[in-house]
């Protein structure tokens, strides 16, 4: 028993620290196991990452959420490739009305004013010399200064004198096709002029070798007279 309590007495600083340090160690063992128990789960990490920017995509749970997201995805772009089409198609279709309607205004259409039709296109007797020949045009009888209109949308590229035609204007309309205004007294446009059908281009009258007050009308194509009474093909084949 001395023996025990000298022991204990020599020895007790040394059980002290022993225990002190053995505490000391339970509690940074403890500490460390809480730290590991508040690391980040997998889906928090995803979101840090994200928040990092490293990950743009949203995170998905199960592989059911992928699926559907994909198929979404996949709905909507669908829906926008059709709706694109038929935008496409729309305009598409606008495009082909306008040049169908501009390749119309081109053509020429109607007379240039309301007259008597005095000589039609083709052979005819000369009103002159009563001789076989040829007539370009169609004459339509009309008192002096009458109004003489454009057939169809076009560029003056031609106005003056010009031989038995006299005060003459010619438009091209393009397709190869022109039309000519002769025997005017006066004349309303320039060269170079743009002019749509309806526009007043002359004031009619009686100039070059002409036996009375009409108009002389005449369509070309591709430089050929043609019957202005005759119908025009269709602009498909102009
Ligand atoms: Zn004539």
């Amino acid at each position: 028993m001395h023996f025990f309590s000298h022991w204990f007495s020599q020895k007790k600083p040394l059980i002290f620290y022993g225990v002190s340090a053995a505490a000391l160690m339970i509690c940074l063992v403890g500490s460390h196991q809480t730290i590991q128990a508040y690391a980040p789960l997998p889906s928090q990490a995803k979101e840090v990452s994200s928040l990092e920017g490293e990950v743009t995509t949203p995170y998905l749970e199960t592989e059911e959420a992928v699926l559907t997201a994909l198929e979404n995805s996949f709905t909507v772009d669908t829906q926008k490739r059709a709706q694109a089409e038929a935008q496409a198609a729309r305009i598409e279709r606008q495009a082909a009305r306008q040049k169908a309607e501009e390749a119309a205004a081109h053509l020429p259409e109607g007379l240039p004013l309301e007259g008597v039709i005095t000589s039609e296109f083709g052979g005819r007797s000369d009103p002159a010399t009563g001789q076989d020949s040829r007539h370009d045009g169609v004459d339509l009888g009309v008192a002096e200064g009458t109004a003489v209109a454009a057939t169809a949308k076009g560029t003056v590229v031609f106005t003056g004198e010009m031989g038995d035609y006299g005060l003459t204007i010619v438009i091209d309309h393009g397709n190869g096709y022109e039309t000519w205004y002769a025997h005017n007294s006066l004349l309303a446009v320039t060269e170079g002029t743009i002019v749509s059908r309806g526009n007043i281009i002359a004031y009619s009258g009686n100039t070059g070798y002409s036996t009375g007050p009409h108009l002389h009308y005449e369509i070309r194509q591709n430089g050929v007279p043609i019957d202005p009474l005759s119908p025009l093909p269709s602009t498909d084949e102009a």
